[in-house]
């Protein structure tokens, strides 16, 4: 597939009836729209993904909305890192058409009631670290698709739950949008690129990398075939002795994230896992 040519400016909505307005000038010359759902402070994890956009869609939409609906009460949301400047350089120079900027009261208008709950995935693993988190996130993202009338939507890997949840949504509700999906972003040392690592201290940071070093070497021996139960436990020890702390590491069937007691060797299993570190939360998981 070909990549369409940078876009020569890029233009900025940051209410309805603008998004509605560029929308349409961006259909007038493009057969095609993918849109990119961010919460800024973006990295090259996000940048992935508009290249995938660029490749899948003759236009680019990248929102950036920081969505106090999928922030419990207790969370990080005041702190979540927010640089509008730098994002807007470097969607431009990412080759982004239109940059979606919407505030908490145009997503969410006073008496705004509707939200939608996708049962069963949501319950599990982040839902019960987080009671509500991927309600506000499905909500978020049916507007965003209904907003754009978007035909792609690209997800990453990285979010392995979050990508679950908005699939199933997708196929319930019938929304005419196809999602595609990028692989992990990762520093040198293997730590998955994310928003709130730069909450780490340079401490943290070099602990952070016990991280995803576990995660390789536990899919290794899944997949080789060792049951799981003792090597998750045995993980989570190894974890915890270098400081992090682990709220659940699991082998999880791909799609309905049941929790498996073996690889099936096939490739659809995933290697899951959340632990704390300092105040930050590391999220990250493998195929097995
Ligand atoms: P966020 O801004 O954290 O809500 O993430 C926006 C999108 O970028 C989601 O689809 C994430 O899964 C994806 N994403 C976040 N980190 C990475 C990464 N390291 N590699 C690839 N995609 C990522």
């Amino acid at each position: 597939m070909t990549t369409a040519p940078a876009a020569l400016s890029m233009a900025i909505a940051r209410d309805l009836p603008a998004l509605r307005r560029e929308i349409a000038a961006l259909r007038r010359r493009a057969a095609s729209v993918a849109l990119v759902p961010t919460m800024g402070a973006l990295h090259d994890g996000h940048l992935s993904l508009i290249a995938l956009a660029r490749q899948a869609a003759e236009a680019v939409v990248v929102s950036i909305f920081v969505n106090p609906l999928q922030f419990g009460a207790s969370e990080d949301l005041a702190r979540y890192p927010r640089d509008e400047e730098g994002d807007l350089a470097a969607l431009r120079a990412a080759g982004c058409d239109l940059a979606w900027l919407p505030t908490p009261e145009v997503m969410y208008p006073p008496g705004s009631a509707t939200t939608v709950e996708v049962a069963g995935l949501s319950a599990p693993w982040e839902g019960v670290q987080r009671p509500g988190h991927f309600r506000g996130v499905a909500t978020v993202c049916a507007k965003l698709f209904l907003q754009t009338g978007a035909d792609v939507a690209v997800f990453g890997e990285k979010d392995w739950q979050q990508l679950a949840v908005i699939r199933r949504m997708v196929r319930d509700l019938d929304i005419p949008l196809r999602i595609l999906r990028g692989p992990t972003m990762r520093e040198p040392d293997g730590l998955a690129m994310s928003s709130r690592n730069r909450f780490l201290s340079p401490a943290e940071r070099a602990a952070a990398a016990l991280l995803p070093a576990t995660l390789r070497e536990v899919a290794a021996a899944l997949r080789a075939g060792v049951a799981a139960a003792p090597m998750l436990q045995a993980a989570e020890a190894r974890l915890r002795q270098g400081g992090l702390v682990p709220d659940y590491l699991a082998l999880v069937e791909g799609e309905t994230l049941q929790e498996l007691e073996a690889a099936r060797g096939d490739g659809t299993a995933r290697l899951i896992v959340a632990a704390r570190l300092g105040t930050v939360r590391l999220l990250d998981n493998l195929s097995v």
